[in-house]
């Protein structure tokens, strides 16, 4: 039988790993070495020149054009060794990836020939015609001006022949219409808000940096298998197949031996990143068949973010150099685990305080509580929001389905922690500051100032958990730019820092003392947000309800938790920052439920094809195969002996039918109800009934389709099943 399904299997059986030859270097020689970083900068700058740029790069100074003119001119040296030819502007507008449009260093020179050229506007600004990129509204074709600005806290680098620049993407009329420019603002509040609060403590400190760390969680599958299925093509998930006999029940695949040929794919994948100056670590097989996670060492939060844009789209080019194409949809397969993209969150001094990590004396531990708690209330109060900062219509397909974090954003503390906030608590304050003694104030708390945070102790449930020097936002998804939650997250820590700041300071002006109205109003702080600390199972019903108690938001419907970016609360915090207006986050939001839609659009019109082209046919098929049989053996049995024989294939006969006829019944329903939702003319609206009405129409349909492929003919069925998908490599 020549059926695709057969070939591709086949195919993939034979692939055989790609010789990747290791670098003589060693990591060290060849790390960033596509980088324009300082040692280059050092090297191809002008001294004025560089000492201009680093004080532009660390405290945001302005650039001037006579400087921008040099930098571009030593940008261009640089790159032209490597054999460079163009340069563009690398923006991440409001799709899951990044933009670029490519030129090349040529210009007349008036003589009649080409001479290269980079200039420091060319560098600095330039006025994309991005008309079309997601705007929400903001940009109309007729005033269709972008501008994208270099971010020179984030280093130029080449990939191939081409000069990337990092930039912002922002309107004509000053909106933002990326992920960058309000994460640069968010880490900006961030940054004043915790100096403020940390010169309580050390009033040496000028800077606070907040740090990212991403777990990176992928699939591999081989591209002959991916090509035959349509789903996977289109949208990046399958949308039927039966689960496999076997898939992860035995817990075999976390932390196995990676197949060899997925590690020669990895090691290709690490050298080219290391290559880019991105410190990838640490590499190991994930829960699920055919998944695995890529994690880098942490780095300031704004290049961990398009460091991992750019990983994601190299991961994507390195798999198809080894026959394999990468699924970063957080749920490509029905029934085993998906993808998530853990965020390992903290704040950092430019003096090298770990904000997020217990220290030695009783001081250093306020301060750590400090940040703690304020961390915690910042998290209780926009709960929602933060639940919105990671929600999209492939991501719900992972939350609340008992394997990912719940869609409900609580956090896990951990016995020693907890217990110590019980305590400041419970006691009173002279109880927790006992003056004297050379050391000044003490904490009379048992665990403080010996506090040892037990880094094993876990709780893989939760959506937000404390893990020993930092916060591990586990709810974010693996295709999405965490710049997203990141936004959220670093603002609603910003504007608690500054209300913490300025209720410390109301106290001390009533004549309290510094450090006992920090514990004050610590101690009021640690009531207000205990609903959001919780320990125990995130998967239960119980803790649902219990959330649902304790007044957290468990809105399940993904168009409906967007809505939490334009509460009152969120456009005050967003605003009152200086992070987003409310004017922008409505124009997000509208690219939100339109992005949304256009997801379930396609994955219904996809799932439609299917049925048409492979599912129907093939069943039918297999069905009349069935009926000539049954016909067949009346003639050569008497009347009662043929019926009984054939009485399992009648029935067969018959359950195909049902199957079919469901099945096309409903689609037929689909494409009607699509009709409706598409005249809806209010995006949210849309967004609604897409979600309400065609999308749990995909998965009524997917019931039938799967329960066929258990009763065809496995010869006949044209597309590739989950066992080949996920154990083939
Ligand atoms: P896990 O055991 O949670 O899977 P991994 O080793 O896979 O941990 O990833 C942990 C990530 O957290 C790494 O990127 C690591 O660099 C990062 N990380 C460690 N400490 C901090 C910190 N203080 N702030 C931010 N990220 C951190
Ligand atoms: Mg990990």
């Amino acid at each position: 039988m020549s059926n695709l399904r057969f070939k591709v299997v086949e195919r993939a059986f034979h692939v055989k790993p790609v010789d990747i030859s290791v670098p003589k270097e060693r990591p060290s020689e060849y790390f960033a070495k596509y980088v324009f970083n300082r040692e280059k900068m050092f090297k191809y700058l002008p001294t004025d020149v560089y000492k201009k740029l680093v004080d532009v790069m660390d405290n945001g100074a302005a650039l001037d054009r006579n400087i921008a003119d040099k930098v571009a001119e030593g940008m261009k040296r640089w790159a032209t060794e490597l054999g460079v030819t163009h340069y563009t502007h690398w923006f991440q507008p409001l799709t899951e990836g990044t933009a670029e449009k490519h030129d090349a260093f040529i210009e007349h020179d008036g003589k009649g020939g080409m001479m290269e050229e980079f200039s420091g506007k060319l560098l600095v600004q330039q006025e994309p015609d991005a008309s079309s990129f997601p705007n929400g509204g903001i940009r109309n074709t007729f005033e269709a001006r972008g501008y994208s600005a270099w971010d020179p806290s984030s280093p130029v680098f080449v990939v191939d022949d081409t000069l990337c620049i990092p930039t912002v993407f922002i309107a004509y009329t000053g909106e933002s219409l990326d992920y960058k420019a309000p994460l640069l603002k968010a880490l900006r509040a961030v940054d004043k808000a915790a100096v403020d609060v940390c010169r309580y403590f050390n009033p040496e400190v000028n800077k606070v940096k907040a740090f990212l760390g991403w777990e990176q969680e992928y699939f591999l599958v081989d591209e002959g298998l991916y090509a035959a299925r349509p789903d996977l093509l289109l949208t990046g998930r399958t949308l039927m197949g039966h689960e496999a006999s076997k898939n992860q029940q035995l817990e075999d695949h976390y932390f196995g031996a990676i197949p060899t040929r997925v590690v020669a794919f990895m090691k290709d994948l690490e050298i080219q990143a290391l290559e880019l100056g991105i410190p990838v670590k640490t590499r190991h097989n994930e829960v699920a068949p055919n998944q695995f996670e890529l994690a880098p060492i942490y780095e300031e939060c704004n290049l961990a973010i398009d460091h991992n844009m750019l990983i994601m789209s190299l991961m994507r080019k390195v798999a198809r150099n080894h026959g394999f194409r990468v699924l970063l949809h957080e749920k490509p397969f029905k029934g085993i685990n998906g993808s998530g993209k853990h965020n390992n969150w903290s704040l950092g001094t430019d003096t090298g305080i770990p904000l997020m990590s217990p220290g030695k004396t009783s001081e250093e531990n306020l301060r750590f509580i400090t940040f703690i708690v304020n961390t915690l209330t910042a998290v209780y109060r926009h709960n929602g929001l933060l639940n919105a900062s990671i929600m999209s219509a492939t991501n719900a397909h992972r939350l609340g389905a008992n394997e990912a974090p719940p869609a409900i954003i609580s956090s896990f503390l951990g016995t020693q922690l907890s217990r110590v906030l019980d305590h400041m608590e419970d006691s009173s304050t002279d109880e927790l500051l006992s003056l004297g003694g050379k050391q000044g104030m003490k904490l009379g708390i048992p665990q403080i100032p010996e506090l040892l945070i037990d880094n094993t102790d876990r709780n893989r449930t939760s959506p937000f958990a404390f893990t020993g020097n930092r916060f591990e936002f586990r709810a974010v998804g693996s295709e999405a730019n965490c710049a997203s939650a990141m936004i959220a997250l670093n603002t609603a820590v910003a504007e608690q820092l500054t209300d913490f700041k300025k209720d410390v300071d109301a106290l001390m002006a009533k004549g309290e003392q510094k450090l006992s109205a920090i514990v004050k109003v610590i101690r009021e702080y640690i009531k207000i947000c205990k609903p959001i600390r919780f320990d125990g199972n995130g998967y239960s019903d119980e803790w649902k309800e219990e959330a649902a108690r304790r007044g957290l938001d468990c809105e399940t419907s993904c168009p409906l938790i967007f809505d939490q970016y334009l509460s009152e609360d969120s456009i005050r915090m967003f605003e009152q920052a200086g992070v987003m207006t409310k004017k922008e986050l409505e124009a997000r939001n509208e690219v939100k439920w339109e992005t949304y839609t256009k997801k379930i659009q396609i994955e219904a019109r996809v799932l439609g094809d299917i049925v048409m082209n492979h599912i129907v046919p093939v069943a039918t098929e297999y069905q009349t195969k069935l009926v000539d049989n049954v016909y067949k053996m009346k003639s050569i049995f008497p009347q009662e002996t043929a019926e009984r024989l054939s009485a399992e294939n009648v029935a067969i006969i018959s359950q195909i039918a049902e199957h079919t006829t469901y099945i096309k019944e409903h689609v037929d329903t689909m494409v009607e109800e699509r009709k409706v939702a598409n005249r809806i003319e209010n995006e949210r609206e849309k967004a609604i009934a897409y979600h309400d009405r065609i999308a749990p129409m995909l998965e009524q349909i997917r019931y039938h389709i799967d329960k066929l492929e258990l009763i065809v003919d496995d010869q006949m069925w044209t597309l590739p099943k989950y066992r080949e998908l996920l154990f083939v490599r």
